[in-house]
């Protein structure tokens, strides 16, 4: 009946459905999940496609990132600190028992 040969559907294929809405047309591929959802069911986010379920997965994992982060920043910080100190000493001591031989108060 009325065929639409204007309509683009770049990538998407013309048989792809909405995985929430059978009924409707796929319009936009989530980058996530790799399912074809409709123009409603998608939000762009920084720049990628995600569907509405990948959405509320990725603010949990980067919600749970950033508490990841909040203990093992300092960890990482503190361990490295400890590896330089460890490092410091290790050439402040090599430095200290070379010099009592070439320079020796009161010989
Ligand atoms: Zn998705
Ligand atoms: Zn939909």
């Amino acid at each position: 009946m009325m065929e639409k040969s204007l309509d683009p559907a770049p990538k998407s294929p013309a048989s792809a459905r909405c995985f929430l809405h059978p009924e409707r047309e796929a319009a936009a591929l989530c980058l996530s999940c790799s399912r074809t959802f409709c123009r409603e069911c998608v939000t762009e986010h920084e720049g990628r496609v995600l569907c509405s379920r990948c959405m509320v997965k990725g603010r949990e994992k980067a919600g749970a990132r950033r508490r990841f982060l909040s203990w093992a920043g300092p960890a990482f910080l503190g361990s490295s600190g400890l590896l330089f100190a460890w490092i410091f000493f290790y050439y402040l001591g090599l430095a200290l028992a070379r010099i009592p031989a070439a320079w020796h108060p009161g010989g």
